[in-house]
C-alpha cells in the first residue's frame, strides 16, 4: 500500500469519526427538547389538580354563604313571630321558619360532602405534585448527563480536527480536493479496496485497466462507476 493511500486512510478513518461526533452533537438539542416535552404531562396533570380543587373550594364558600342568609332569614322571621299578635301569621312564620332550617340543614350536609371532597383533591394534588418532582429529578439528570456530552463530544471534536488537519498535510496535495469532494459525495467512503476485481464502494466489477492500475500500486485511480479512490488488497 503506498504512503499516500495510507494516508488517505487515516484522514478517512477520522473523518468517518468526526461524522458520527457531529450527529452526535446535533442529536442532542432533539434530546433535550423530548426530555422538557416529558414534563408537560406531568404539569397538565398538577394544574388539572389545583384548578379542581379550587373550584370546590368556590363552591364551599357559595354554600357557606348560602346557609348565613338564611340563618339570617330565621332570626328575622324568629323576631317577626315574637312581634306579632296574629295566631295564623304567628303559625305562618313558624312554618317558613321550619322550612328555612331545612335548607339550613340540606346546606349544611352539602357543605361536609363538599369539605369531603376537598380532602381527596388535596390527596390528588399531592400526588401529582409529588409525580411532577419526580419526573422532573429525573429530567434535570438527563439535561445535565446531555449538557456533559456536549462538553466531552466538543472537545473531543476539536482534537479530532487538529489530528486530522495534521494527517491532511500528509496527503498528497493533487489529491486532497478529489478525497473531499468524494467524501462529501459518497456518504463519508472516499477511499475503497479492490476486492475480487470489484470496487467494494459501489460493488461494481472493474474494467481489467483499471485492475491493472491498481494491482501496480499506483495512486490516484478511481472507480470508473462511482468514482471512489480505489486501492489494492496486499
Ligand atoms: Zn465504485
Amino acid at each position: 500500500m503506498s504512503p499516500a493511500i495510507q494516508a488517505l486512510l487515516l484522514l478517512q478513518d477520522r473523518d468517518k469519526r468526526l461524522r458520527g461526533m457531529i450527529e452526535d452533537l446535533e442529536r442532542i438539542p432533539k434530546d433535550e427538547t423530548r426530555a422538557k416535552e416529558r414534563l408537560a404531562g406531568d404539569q397538565a396533570a398538577v394544574k388539572n389538580a389545583r384548578d379542581t380543587l379550587m373550584a370546590n373550594e368556590v363552591d364551599i364558600k357559595k354554600v357557606e354563604l348560602d346557609a348565613a342568609t338564611r340563618r339570617t332569614t330565621i332570626l328575622r322571621l324568629k323576631t317577626q313571630q315574637f312581634e306579632t299578635r296574629k295566631n295564623d301569621e304567628y303559625q305562618a312564620l313558624g312554618h317558613e321558619i321550619v322550612r328555612y332550617d331545612k335548607d339550613v340543614d340540606l346546606l349544611e350536609t352539602k357543605e361536609l360532602e363538599l369539605m369531603e371532597k376537598a380532602d381527596a383533591l388535596r390527596t390528588a394534588l399531592a400526588a401529582a405534585e409529588q409525580a411532577l418532582a419526580k419526573t422532573k429529578q429525573r429530567v434535570d439528570e438527563e439535561l445535565a448527563m446531555l449538557a456533559e456530552r456536549r462538553k466531552r463530544v466538543e472537545g473531543e471534536a476539536a482534537d479530532l480536527r487538529l489530528e486530522r488537519e495534521r494527517l491532511a498535510a500528509a496527503v498528497p496535495e493533487e489529491q486532497l480536493p478529489l478525497y473531499e469532494r468524494l467524501l462529501k459525495n459518497k456518504n463519508g467512503i472516499a477511499v475503497v479496496p479492490a476486492i475480487g476485481g470489484k470496487c467494494s464502494g459501489c460493488h461494481i466489477k472493474l474494467v481489467t485497466s483499471t485492475m491493472v492500475r491498481v494491482n501496480s500500486g499506483l495512486d490516484g485511480v478511481q472507480c470508473e462507476s462511482c468514482g471512489r479512490l480505489l486501492y489494492g488488497e496486499d
